[in-house]
């Protein structure tokens, strides 16, 4: 029998709504993973945000005191596992898309490729319009698969919600008559892809905590994980929100801060 105890299950965490507020870090977060990893604790962040490139996520966090390099996976890295290397991929999304599906030996196209493509990928971007969903959908009909990094409706915003990439890829899907193959939180591709980065198979991690602040996608994330949810009142579920059914969190607290104290109880 080893001596040495064993290091302490990894934590998973959300970004905007638990780190940050569209970018500016809430109180106390920098600190509080901070203290996670003195403890010997792998935290890596776990985000739907398919725009932004992995770098930029990672200068972002750094800004705000959090270095980290190599700790960040977003809903475009995991459907980027849904596309063999070599395949040729419309992209109907962000540069964060785009550098996702190089990475993964995949050829990205735009809307004026002349040639067909085998996978189709939305994800939220400002710069949809009527001829690239004509575009997107024709490539489906015509035997692509349609991929989606996420499905939320909406992305919060300070000035409220705004549609996110889940409005844009139901367009696609409606014009072309297929569902979606879905890769972001709470679905299973981002599943696969933060087992294999925490080292974990895939199945029950119930000693692993996912922070999250909205319920429809990090609580069901944590339960397609088989990891703890724990709910922090800092974003899109204030303080004294009702909760929606189906999920009850491990914890449910103020926030990240939190989260510590309890653990470190
Ligand atoms: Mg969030």
């Amino acid at each position: 029998m080893s001596a040495t105890a064993a290091a302490p299950a990894p934590v998973l965490c959300d970004l905007d709504g638990v780190v940050w507020l569209s970018g500016v870090p809430l109180p106390g977060a920098p600190e509080a993973i901070a203290a996670l990893r003195a403890e010997g604790r792998r935290v890596l962040f776990v985000t739907n945000n398919s725009w932004a490139t992995v770098d930029q996520q990672e200068a972002t966090l750094a800004e705000a005191g959090i270095p980290a390099s190599g700790d960040v996976i977003t809903s475009a890295a995991a459907a980027a596992t849904l596309v063999q290397p070599g395949e040729r991929v419309l992209v109907c999304g962000g540069p964060g898309v785009v550098e996702a599906l190089e990475q993964r030996g995949a050829t990205p196209v735009g809307r004026d490729h002349a040639g067909g493509v085998d996978v189709v990928v939305v994800g939220f971007h400002r710069d949809f319009d009527y001829d690239e969903m004509a575009v997107a959908a024709g490539a489906v009909r015509a035997g692509a698969r349609l991929v989606a990094t996420n499905s939320d409706a909406t992305y919060p915003t300070p000035h409220g919600p705004i549609p996110g990439g889940g409005a844009i890829v139901a367009g696609i899907a409606v014009a072309a008559g297929v569902d979606p193959v879905v890769a972001g939180k709470p679905h299973e591709p981002m599943a696969a892809a933060v087992a294999a980065a925490i080292g974990r198979d895939p199945g029950p991690m119930p000693d692993v905590i996912m922070v999250g602040d909205r319920v429809e996608t990090d609580g069901f994330f944590a339960a397609t994980l088989g990891a703890a949810f724990a709910l922090v009142r800092t974003g899109v579920t204030p303080s004294g929100a009702a909760l929606p059914p189906g999920i009850t969190p491990a914890y449910d607290i103020a926030d990240l801060a939190s989260l510590v104290e309890l653990l470190g109880r």
